[in-house]
């Protein structure tokens, strides 16, 4: 009796053990700093993840040495951008990377961490769509809302812009999929960034949301992708442009949809809830 006890009581903690998430950081054009803490805590609330960092050397050090061990985890987030000069990974940690996901480990590319490595073939085929660094319609088309439905823009231009800071609602496109399930179908993120004119390859990508990038805050006029996922080799990706600062960090919506988006990542499923203050898609929701 007291063995099967015990052998339930192991079972049960073996079904709860956290999943493994490695947010890598270290260098980025915005306050990784701030923004590493806050994702972590985002993670660590859920129970579900043990979050470790790696954080690289300084902008212009060596990157040679920098090169985390991947495989112990279920999911990598990158909070790190080269954007400005900034390091490149090593060609041993990109190939590992790839080799990573390729293999069924999972990828969250969180806000300006998709502005990295325009010049990487397969992280640009993992994150689907990037910006600036000189991207353009080389690097491939604009992925558009238009008519009900996911157009590939071609139109020549540079790939990477956003208007000024303001409130966004997003729109959900795909209800089914397990990140938004059971959340509302529109709700207004607070004051952010909203990245628009996002290229590159746009391959095996899944648009969940788009957001209007009004022209009177300076936008484009189109519904730009802001939550997607990414099929590469046996991997998921889950690419969240929302999350310039701390502020953007505090909405539910960013919060829930980065949690969720994490657990996919890492596992292909989402057993979280739809929390209680959601935001609707008139009123934001923050957690301070
Ligand atoms: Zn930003």
């Amino acid at each position: 009796m007291r063995i099967s006890l015990l052998a339930v009581l192991l079972c049960s903690l073996a079904a709860a053990a956290p999943e493994r998430v490695l947010i890598i950081d270290g260098q980025n054009n915005h306050e990784w700093q701030v923004t590493t803490p806050l994702l972590k805590k985002a993670l660590e609330n859920t129970k579900l993840f043990r979050v470790d960092v790696a954080t690289s050397p300084a902008k212009g050090a060596d990157m040679t040495a920098f090169h985390p061990d991947l495989k112990q985890y279920a999911v990598i987030v990158s909070n790190y951008s080269d954007y400005g000069g900034g390091g490149v990974w090593s060609t041993a940690l990109q190939k590992d990377c790839e080799a990573y996901v390729n293999n069924g480990g999972g990828f969250v590319t969180v806000h300006a961490a998709d502005n990295a490595f325009p010049q990487c073939k397969e992280f640009n085929l993992m994150i689907g769509v990037g910006g600036w660094q000189g991207r353009t319609e080389k690097d491939g088309p604009m992925l558009r809302w238009r008519d009900g439905k996911i157009v590939r823009d071609m139109t020549p231009g540079k790939g990477g812009h956003h208007g000024r800071r303001h409130e966004d609602a997003a729109t959900t496109h795909v209800k089914n999929h397990p990140i938004k399930k059971g959340l509302p179908d529109a709700w207004l993120h607070t004051e952010d960034e909203l990245y628009d004119a996002l290229r590159s390859p746009a391959e095996n990508v899944t648009v969940l949301a788009t957001a209007f990038a009004d022209k009177a805050t300076g936008g484009t006029g189109e519904h730009e992708p802001a939550l997607m996922t990414i099929a590469y080799g046996k991997g998921r990706v889950f690419h969240t442009i929302l999350c310039h600062h701390a502020l953007a960090m505090q909405c539910v919506g960013f919060i829930t949809t980065f949690q969720r988006g994490t657990e996919w990542a890492a596992t292909g499923k989402v057993t979280q809830k739809a929390p209680a203050d959601f935001p609707s898609p008139t009123q934001v929701s923050l957690r301070k």
